[in-house]
């Protein structure tokens, strides 16, 4: 397929733009970019392109998207109508306060909302994705640190089943990354912990429930070695669809913790964003947040500059657009319906599973959270078929690929995350398919092998498509 760029042909117009209605001003041409070489192309071509375009990609409006950790869930069109409305979508960013009001008293909402959801005492919704909160986060623990003098604490404890994004935040964030193990039963290795932990301890990042789907049951424990040695608890709330409404990290013991509105709370996820990763903390760590904090006065909500502030981490107050649709999702499903919401989803995880696993040796002895990993290594091992493989018959069968080796303590792991939003039928076919692909893997692999042959593209070569994307002709 052509890029927009290959279409092009000089002169051809889609648009007309209106006379301008302001004194041209005569600039020093010196100063001026040469031609911006943008393609030249007419209405009908442009719309012909994307519509192509739209076609040949997948999406949570196309059919069942299980990308684990990733909560590739339906989120409901009415949010996206609020977010557009002009007095939310046409406010300039630099307006004064005074003539905000309705923005910021949302904002203001929405951050106590999330302190109630998670037991935290104060909320920023600056950052724009979910490793930009861990960033954000960490930044509030080192702040913390110095501000007692503790300048000693160095080092972030992280699991060995952690997301990718944990380890790379901490370095960013100037820690050192130590790993902790995590033992027989997928949980984190108590005994490594606590000869790990000391003086230099900053903190220990965890995901709970893990990237393996199940919910650490010693975080009590956990919370208090970590405490004990003076680190603090960040909670990598990314993903909270198994425990919003029921459980709150601050009541396990968490001082910091980031969430993926882009996930849980209504924002589609992927393609690049826009996300949102708000940052909640316990009151110690309050007074470090990213500046300007919005304050409610007497006078009405206000901009503050606290001169203990971490600092800013975006310009203005994040994607806003996120931030209403979030407030929308919150306020319509109210407390009972986000524990509903939450209990689905981990309904969904286990019937999933479980039907899964009568085609396919599946451990399922303990209960899994919102999601599930599946070790497709004995399969490879006595058919040749890999977790590659499964995925990509998968795509032939109307079916998104799980998330494919991650965690990476799993050998050919395939992670699996129904969400809440999914009908039995839905996933009653997907066990079904995957029944299928396990049947073909030992009458004929050769087929899988093969697989996808209903995409415009079938296996490409990933590494150099992210590495060196040709995004341009
Ligand atoms: C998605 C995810 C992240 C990172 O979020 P981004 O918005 O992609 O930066 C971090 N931790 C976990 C557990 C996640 O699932």
């Amino acid at each position: 397929m052509k890029t927009v760029f290959e279409l092009s042909v000089p002169g051809r117009r889609g648009v007309e733009m209106p006379a301008p209605t302001v004194k041209k001003n005569d600039y020093d041409s010196s100063l001026l970019r040469g031609s911006l070489r943008l393609p030249e192309l007419s209405e009908q071509e442009v719309v012909r392109h994307y519509t192509a375009l739209s076609k040949r990609a997948f999406g949570v409006d196309d059919g069942f998207y299980p990308l684990g950790s990733c909560t590739m869930k339906y989120n409901p069109k009415l949010h996206e109508k609020l977010a557009a409305l002009p007095g939310f979508a046409d406010v300039h960013p630099l307006t004064r306060a005074d003539r905000i009001q309705g923005s910021l008293a949302l904002i203001d909402t929405l951050s106590s909302y999330l302190c109630g959801i998670t037991g935290m005492d104060a909320f920023t919704t600056q950052p724009a994705a979910g490793a930009h909160g861990e960033f954000t986060g960490l930044l509030l623990i080192k702040a913390y640190h110095a501000s007692r003098g503790d300048t000693a604490r160095t080092k972030v404890i992280i699991p060995d089943s952690a997301h990718g994004t944990n380890p790379a935040s901490a370095v960013m964030a100037g820690f050192e990354v130590v790993h902790v193990g995590t033992d027989a039963s997928g949980d984190v290795d108590i005994e490594a912990l606590s000869s790990l932990v000391g003086a230099d301890t900053a903190a220990l990042m965890l995901t709970n429930p893990s990237t393996l789907g199940l919910f650490e049951k010693n975080v009590l424990r956990i919370a208090d070695i970590v405490h004990k040695a003076g680190g603090l608890m960040y909670y990598d709330g990314a993903n909270l669809n198994a425990v919003a409404g029921v459980v709150r990290p601050g009541d396990m013991g968490f001082d910091v913790v980031h969430l993926n509105l882009h996930k849980t709370f209504s924002a589609p996820h992927g393609g690049g964003g826009p996300g949102a990763g708000p940052v909640g903390c316990k009151k110690e760590l309050a007074p470090f947040l990213p500046e300007p904090r919005i304050v409610d006065t007497e006078a009405g909500f206000r901009f503050n500059y606290g001169k203990r502030s971490a600092g800013r981490v975006t310009s203005f107050y994040g994607n806003f657009a996120v931030l209403v649709k979030a407030l929308a999702y919150i306020v319509t499903l109210g407390g009972e319906g986000l524990a509903a919401s939450s209990r689905a989803a981990v309904l969904n995880a286990n019937y999933l599973r479980e039907q899964m696993s009568l085609h396919y040796p599946i451990d399922t002895s303990r209960p899994c959270m919102h999601e599930f990993v599946v070790s497709m290594k004995k399969l490879k091992d006595e058919t040749g078929v890999t977790a590659t493989d499964v995925a990509k018959a998968l795509i032939d069968r109307g079916i998104h690929p799980p998330t494919v080796y991650f965690p990476l303590i799993v050998e050919e792991a395939m992670m699996f995350e129904p969400t809440e939003t999914e009908s039995k039928e839905t996933l009653d076919r997907a066990a079904e398919a995957f029944g299928e692909i396990v049947r073909f893997a030992y009458t004929d692999p050769g087929q899988l092998k093969a697989a996808p042959v209903t995409t415009p593209v079938g296996r490409p070569d990933e590494a150099t498509a992210a590495r060196k994307p040709v995004l341009k002709g």
